[in-house]
């Protein structure tokens, strides 16, 4: 079984019909995102020729004496943008380099561009498929296997919206995706239930549009927010405006409703909802649902920095405190860290300072935005207590997550999630947590703005927007139950053979 290379992105793109240098904004679109992925990064401009650069980690602060070089190396006034984080896959340099975005597909005469934000789930039968047109085909990313798609409809079909309604109706999964065609005209188009953001806006003289996977893209740029793109709709940048095409009459909306409670930065809008107002309804949410604990409790904590507005909202519903005793180390953004070996609390010790002054004989409430594997957790709460904390409740403002994403949240398999098995009691048991509390479905929602039914909760209920992971998720349960280990990214599988 091969791993899946999709997983969550950032996506950003820009086009300038005074035809002035483009770069620039989509340089700052990408770094107001780099939130959504750090491992790679890549841009890809356009001047009549396609110019690309990849590179691994953070995007790069660029010097003044380098700035010139950077724009002779991408120039045009079209650009698309990407950033990527993949933690599955082989993690080595040059598996990540050739899995970095935007990609760039030849067919015979005809090239095309695509930056892309999801996960495709029948990605077996695609690449199949794709063979046929591609003998050569070695399989990258779903950014790669999207774009070859729309390649081989495009020399077919000849018009972009034929292509584009193709991928939409043959290609399950989340797809938000941006790109260039041929002839130089920008795009962006969403999966037939939305599952992952992107947005439209434009420059206050409306020379330059623009995409971007949140809002926060768009800020940086001082760009005026116009849309959100709707499931199932493609959307061209032309001179005179945005034109609108519905190609897939939208199925059930499934708006990922992680992307509220940890992906999106809290200053971007979701659902024409600022994400940080969300959050803080969530921590009141909490106060609400469970006010034995409050009672119970002394201080209020937060991991920082997705769960600092939840613990604001809990302490604006209560006659708690929220005492900022726990810090980022603004500039250690790695993943992964060197390490002594004596070093078992490294990770979260490297990310969160966590300062004792307060925390002696104290009945703690920790705030957090998740739980996944329950190692972040489980690493703070035993800090907290060697730091003198007499309890610690947990509150976690998304519900607890009981079975894999398939549409590009890093959580592939049953075996590794803390919650897939145990109820609330249990999960504290394990993580040494006095109680684990999380918010409802229903406060959730509430907060959020949108109708249930409109939230993918997949991870929480089971019940998956498209069919393939249906079957996938169902059938990996079973196995998962019967003692069968779990290997990996699923839905490499040959789905065919599965009952
Ligand atoms: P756990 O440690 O339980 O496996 O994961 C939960 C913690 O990781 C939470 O503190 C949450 O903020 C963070 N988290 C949740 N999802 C992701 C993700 O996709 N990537 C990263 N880097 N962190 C995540
Ligand atoms: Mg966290």
């Amino acid at each position: 079984m091969e791993n899946s290379v999709g997983m969550d992105c950032g996506v950003f793109s820009a086009i300038d019909f005074k035809r002035k240098p483009i770069f620039p904004y989509v340089y700052w679109g990408m770094r107001a995102q780099n939130h959504r992925g750090h491992q790679s990064h890549g841009f890809l401009s356009f001047d009549g020729r396609f110019h690309t650069h990849h590179s691994l980690d953070l995007i790069p602060k660029i010097k003044k004496n380098d700035i010139q070089q950077w724009l002779d190396h991408l120039p045009g006034y079209i650009a698309i943008g990407n950033v990527r984080y993949t933690t599955s896959g082989k993690l080595d340099e040059k598996a990540l380099i050739r899995g970095t975005q935007p990609v760039l597909v030849k067919k015979g005469k005809l090239k095309l561009a695509i930056s892309f934000n999801g996960n495709v789930v029948n990605t077996v039968q695609q690449k199949k498929e794709l063979c046929k047109a591609f003998p050569d085909f070695s399989y990258e990313c779903d950014a790669e296997l999207i774009c070859r798609k729309l390649a081989v409809e495009l020399v077919e079909k000849r018009d972009l919206q034929s292509a584009v309604k193709s991928c939409m109706n043959e290609i399950e999964g989340a797809i938000s995706v941006t790109g260039i065609t041929p002839d130089g005209n920008l795009f962006a188009f969403k999966d037939i239930h939305g599952l992952r953001p992107l947005c439209g806006g434009c420059d206050h003289d409306r020379n330059v549009r623009a995409f971007s996977s949140e809002t926060v893209g768009l800020d940086i740029n001082d760009f005026v927010r116009d849309f959100e793109i709707r499931p199932g709709e493609l959307v061209m940048a032309t001179k005179d405006g945005f034109e609108h095409d519905q190609l897939v009459a939208a199925r059930k909306k499934a708006f990922c409703a992680f992307e509220f409670a940890y992906f999106a930065r809290p200053d971007s809008k979701l659902n024409g909802k600022h994400v940080y107002e969300v959050r803080e309804e969530f921590g009141r949410n909490l106060g609400n649902e469970y006010p034995d604990i409050v009672k119970d409790a002394d201080l209020i904590l937060s991991l920082p920095e997705t769960s600092d507005d939840a613990a604001f909202g809990l302490q604006d519903g209560t006659e708690l405190r929220w005492e900022r005793c726990t810090r980022r180390h603004r500039y250690v953004t790695e993943r992964a860290f060197i390490l002594l070996s004596r070093e078992r609390y490294s990770t979260i010790n490297r990310k969160i300072n966590i300062i004792d002054h307060k925390l002696e004989g104290k009945n703690l409430i920790v705030v957090d935005d998740s739980i996944v594997r329950g190692d972040t957790t489980k690493v703070v709460v035993e800090k907290m207590r060697r730091l003198g904390a007499k309890k610690v409740h947990l509150l976690i403002t998304f519900p607890r997550i009981l079975g894999p994403c398939f549409y590009g949240v890093d959580m592939a398999t049953y075996g590794e999630l803390i919650g897939s098995t145990r109820e609330p009691e249990e999960i504290a048991q394990a993580i040494g947590a006095d109680t684990v509390n999380y918010q409802s479905l229903d406060g959730f929602v509430k907060a959020t703005g949108m109708k249930k039914d409109e939230l993918c909760f997949g991870c929480v209920t089971g019940q998956y927007p498209t069919p393939m992971a249906q079957r996938l998720a169902n059938w990996m349960r079973r196995r998962f139950e019967s003692g069968h280990k779990e290997t990996g990214r699923i839905y490499e599988v040959n789905v065919e053979n599965i009952t």
